[in-house]
């Protein structure tokens, strides 16, 4: 029965999206910048948001290698707002996820942005800021609000090579002022001064690519959604989720990564961007922007 009750989420309907889900494929291209996020999940898209708000003066481009954005966990996953009641009381993921909520709620609000705070128990706790949302049309309104703000979104474009610029471009006046080159899998290059890769399962590859570390490696394993019989669907009115187990070993919150050198210190990763980065992704998108300024001096 646990199984069957995550699926509430997924069943949330998405006929709202379709006039965000136009907004999103608008190709803006822009071959050089201050900064280019690798990734359009919601982690990269709330952190590009959250940095041409503040930074208005400076150019961000967005790199996804799909056709649209949050083509993957961001726009396959359960759905749910998490209250933050699940992890380990005054842990990072536990903070970024309770200011996460509220600010997700707030957003959605003066976005539009339907939502069902349905509750969540867990075994004898109940949780009722729990809610249900469709992340997909989230991140869309971030994609939606990043462009409305100048920044530039490259969809199709799978970042292949990240290096140092040798040279400035032909016919360019601009020296090194933009000195690393990210290149794609088709040949096509954007030049910036500093790169923040979002590449969620595929945060090791991108960190190799570019010379640092593969470690944290990203291990996928399988998951199933099990649907409840109609005639039982009366048993359940929120979202149940198992006990807390506190013992786990498995990286369970933020790794950032750089490196040093010409190219390594003008990179940053976030190697790991664990659930329930959906709901904390405004919370996050603020904590990457901190830790973006503090390195880079932005
Ligand atoms: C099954 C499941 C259910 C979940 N349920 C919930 C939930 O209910 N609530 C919640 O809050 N959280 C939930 N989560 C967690 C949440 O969805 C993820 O933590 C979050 O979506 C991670 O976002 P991301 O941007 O880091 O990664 P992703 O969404 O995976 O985005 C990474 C992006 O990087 C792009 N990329 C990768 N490599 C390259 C490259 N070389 N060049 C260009 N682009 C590249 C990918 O194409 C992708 O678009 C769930 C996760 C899963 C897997």
């Amino acid at each position: 029965m646990k199984r069957a009750l995550s699926l509430g989420a997924a069943l949330f309907s998405r006929s709202s999206t379709a006039a965000l889900r136009r907004v999103a494929v608008l190709h803006l291209h822009r071959d050089v910048c201050d900064v280019a996020v690798v990734g359009g999940g919601i982690v990269g898209l709330a952190t590009a948001r959250e940095l041409i708000l503040r930074h208005p003066n400076l150019t961000f481009t967005l790199l996804e290698k799909e056709r649209e954005l949050a083509r993957h966990q961001s726009g396959r996953n359960s759905g749910v707002i998490h209250s933050g009641v699940y992890y380990t009381p005054g842990s990072l993921k536990a903070r970024l996820c309770v200011s996460g909520a509220a600010l997700a709620y707030d957003y959605f609000d003066k976005k539009n942005i339907p939502y069902k705070k349905c509750g969540k128990g867990i075994m004898a706790v109940d949780s009722p800021h729990t809610g249900i949302v469709d992340w997909r049309a989230v991140c869309l309104s971030y994609a939606a609000d990043f462009q409305q703000a100048g920044g530039s979104i490259r969809t199709m474009f799978t970042v292949s090579d990240i290096k140092p610029a040798a040279q400035s471009p032909p016919q360019s006046s601009d020296g090194l002022k933009y000195p690393i080159i990210i290149r794609s899998s088709e040949g096509e290059e954007v030049r910036c001064r500093f790169v923040l890769t979002c590449g969620g399962l595929y945060a090791d590859r991108l960190s190799e690519i570019s010379g640092c570390s593969a470690e944290p490696r990203i291990v996928p394993f399988r998951g199933d959604y099990l649907v409840l019989k109609p005639e039982k669907n009366y048993l359940i009115k929120g979202n149940i989720y198992p006990a807390l187990d506190r013992d786990g070993n498995l990286v369970d919150d933020f790794v950032f990564d750089g490196g040093v050198g010409e190219l390594g210190s003008r990179v940053l990763h976030v190697r790991n961007a664990p659930s329930p980065a959906a709901t904390s992704s405004l919370a996050i998108g603020m904590a990457i922007a901190d830790e973006l300024e503090a390195r880079f001096a932005l």
